[in-house]
């Protein structure tokens, strides 16, 4: 059976700013897609492609924290580095994906690789939250560099496209992204006219981003830059594209336990978070310079 579309809804207002690096426009929750509804996902910010042109200064965000989810960044277009207090270190490029487990504390700086950022270029990437279950919530920070030659590659029939697995499962072929709890997050490119069909669970939480192009979703139209919520009924998924497009489909098990969150903390209880703060400004989250 079609999986069935909730709603689809355009790319909300005013784009804001993340440091001086990232100007992103909130779909989660900012268009009305709760951390509950969307579950596992807390919050998807999209930079749609933005040149800042060339700059003096390194483009981004200073050192902050995080608790208890994982930061999932995408690039698309330009270059992206990172630096966070367990040591690690990476710069992703164009089909490549930081996924850094916070877990029970971490400090991270992220910003525009310094070439890019001085020269400036088209920038284009996607952030995720994607929350930890209460169990998983104090495991030891750490990070995954997954890299576009890394990814679960499918190469569509007749050369209509290609699907990059970052996590889960498309078709039968895995993605390289160790989650701890079942999530999708497939990397689609088609043709003008490329076409796909997969299958998603029903009981997950499901949606599609529409990062350049047009598509028809199961027969409906999602234009450039709109999001695609899913309905928890029905498997199948038929993507067909009216230009050539770039689309991103995500899907993972809700996370049935309690939201509490505070910037960039996310817990079950307001008590875990105060200890989370507390941890913070003890400085057991480390150091970064
Ligand atoms: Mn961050």
């Amino acid at each position: 059976m079609k999986k069935l579309i909730e709603k689809i809804v355009t790319k909300p207002g005013q784009p804001g700013m993340v440091g001086d690096g990232f100007r992103v426009f909130n779909y989660i929750p900012g268009a009305d897609i709760s951390k509950r509804r969307i579950s596992p996902f807390l919050l998807l910010d999209f930079n749609a492609e933005y040149d800042f042109g060339p700059s003096d200064h390194i483009r981004g965000v200073d050192v902050h924290p995080h608790k208890g989810f994982e930061t999932v960044t995408i690039a698309y277009k330009g270059s992206i580095a990172h630096h966070d207090s367990g040591g690690n270190s990476g710069v992703i490029n164009a089909g490549d994906v930081q996924w850094m487990t916070a877990g029970e504390g971490i400090l991270h700086k992220e910003y525009h690789e310094e070439t890019f950022s001085k020269t400036g270029g088209p920038f284009e990437m996607v952030q995720l939250w994607v929350n930890l279950p209460k169990k998983d919530k104090s495991t030891p920070a750490h990070y995954q560099e997954l890299k576009a030659a890394g990814m679960g590659k499918v190469e569509l029939a007749d050369q209509v496209g290609t699907v990059n697995v970052i996590a889960g499962n498309f078709n039968g072929v895995a993605g390289p992204a160790e989650t701890y709890t079942p999530v999708n997050l497939f990397d689609i490119k088609l043709t003008e006219g490329g076409e796909l069909t997969t299958s998603i669970d029903a009981g997950h939480n499901t949606g599609l981003l529409v990062i350049n192009g047009s598509v028809l979703v199961n027969g409906e139209i999602a234009g450039e830059h709109s999001f695609v919520l899913f309905e928890n009924e029905g498997e199948e998924i038929h993507i067909k594209a009216n230009q050539k497009s770039v689309v991103l489909l995500m899907s993972g098990a809700p996370i049935d336990e309690p939201i509490v969150s505070y910037g960039p903390f996310v817990m079950n209880t307001q008590e875990e978070i105060h200890q989370a703060i507390d941890d913070f400004n003890s400085g057991k989250f480390g150091i970064l310079n």
